[in-house]
């Protein structure tokens, strides 16, 4: 399995062509490998935990398409059950009662939705519940985290973490000052900071958004009392509590971060796991609050090809297979083995190491001590990161191509599959 020789030629020709065609070569830029060096791999098929590259190498995923592919890649069940969708079409850009049953599931699952409207991504998501926020509160301000990236819409681009932070821009050109103005940003787990800005702008507030555990800053999990905390001073002031649950719902837990830890939020977004692998977001929250939105009030949101009946039997099929028993504890305990054999094996070589996981979310930074927010995460030292990250996908090892991204195992993953990761990891540490 350790081939530290892999060939990569045709990778490389269809990247370069690539980079005529479309900006930076890729259609979102994190892949693009900016920030561990060297070139992508471009992808043939995927199955299961494994990928397999357009020159035959197969890699142990840790991405899963950032998520989605929790089951493993192209499950059986969800591929049968969408080539039978496909027989009907591929868009009725009208009701369609798979829209009711996926809403059912989510409503189910998710504490704090008791409505929800589907959208297309994560990004569409995050945009629909800020006017939201907005409209139900009448207030224009907004309070968001350093490092928390809430997709790529204006008024989020204010230090948003990974993609942004890897292109080491802190906002991005085009993005104008009066869009930003109303987001107020405070540093990940600083409840003081919260509620200084919330004194500084009494009733202009509509509310908080965050994610529970932060995935786009690589991993950082909620100190204890931070979420309870914004859900008080949210209370307090009468503003909106959201939870940016895109990544980390039906990840963390089947009920998202909210279930695992007994928040519950007044809104949440969603994406990823949701749609199974297809484009979907959705945004859910109090019944009083999502009335308010087009046609059941006047908030205005629509989407052609929102509801999608494709998009909707991934996103059934996935979540019908995530409620078999055992499922979050299987993910919990093949990535704990992952999380605590990468911590264990830096510590043996000389690094200074630290990261964590929540069920089949983890990370892992080249610092020392513990970190809270993306200060601290930004202490680690992504050279190396890079060149463990080169090191790990010549040994066959397919990691985000970034230090600031969380890590994602699925329950396709074996142990075998662990302990071969492991094995590469011991070789490229020792040589860092
Ligand atoms: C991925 C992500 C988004 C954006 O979703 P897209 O589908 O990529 O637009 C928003 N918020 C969080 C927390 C995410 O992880």
């Amino acid at each position: 399995m350790v081939n530290t020789t892999i060939k990569t030629t045709k990778s490389q020709e269809i990247f370069a062509a690539a980079q005529n065609l479309m900006p930076g070569g890729v259609s979102s830029p994190v892949r693009a490998f900016k920030s561990v060096g060297g070139q992508p791999i471009v992808f043939d098929r995927v199955q299961g935990a494994y990928i397999w590259d357009v020159d035959g190498n197969r890699y142990i995923d840790y991405v899963g398409t950032w998520g989605p592919a929790i089951c493993g890649h192209a499950h059986p069940e969800v591929i049968s059950a969408l080539h039978a969708a496909l027989e009907k079409g591929t868009s009725f850009g009208a009701p369609c009662a798979l829209e009711n049953v996926l809403a059912e599931m989510v409503i189910d699952a998710i504490p704090s939705i008791e409505m929800v409207r589907f959208v297309n991504s994560g990004t569409e998501a995050c945009m629909a519940v800020l006017r939201l926020m907005r409209a139900f509160t009448g207030r224009e301000k907004v309070i968001k985290f350093e490092g928390c990236y809430h997709g790529h819409a204006d008024m989020f681009l204010v230090k948003a973490g990974s993609g942004v932070a890897t292109l080491g821009l802190p906002d991005s050109p085009g993005v104008p000052k009066s869009v930003t103005s109303n987001t107020l940003t405070a540093p990940y787990n600083d409840l003081e900071a919260v509620k200084a800005l919330f004194a500084e702008n009494p009733n202009e507030i509509a509310g908080v958004i965050l994610e529970p555990v932060v995935g786009n800053a690589g991993f950082i999990p909620p100190d204890a009392g931070f979420l309870e905390g914004l859900r008080e001073i949210t209370h307090e002031y009468g503003a909106l509590l959201v939870f940016d649950e895109v990544m980390t719902g039906f990840r963390i837990a089947y009920g998202g971060a909210q279930e695992k830890f007994g928040v519950t939020p007044d809104l949440t977004t969603l994406g990823k796991i949701i749609g199974g692998g297809l484009p979907v977001g959705a945004y859910g929250g109090r019944r009083d609050i999502m009335e308010m939105v087009a046609p059941a009030g006047p908030v205005y949101q629509a989407g052609t090809l929102s509801g999608n009946p494709l998009a909707m039997t991934a996103g059934i099929k996935t979540l019908e297979l995530l409620q078999k028993p055992g499922t979050y504890e299987y993910l919990d305990k093949i990535t704990k083995k992952l999380s605590d054999g990468l911590l264990q094996i830096a510590s043996e070589c000389g690094h200074e190491a630290c990261g964590g996981q929540i069920s089949g979310m983890f990370g892992f930074f080249f610092t020392g001590g513990k970190v809270h927010n993306y200060e601290d995460a930004k202490k680690s030292d992504t050279v190396k990161f890079g060149r463990f990250h080169r090191g790990m996908l010549e040994r066959g090892v397919y990691l985000a191509p970034s230090q600031f991204e969380a890590g994602f195992t699925a329950i396709a993953h074996t142990d075998e599959d662990i302990e071969q990761t492991l094995a590469a990891a011991r070789e490229v540490m020792s040589s860092l």
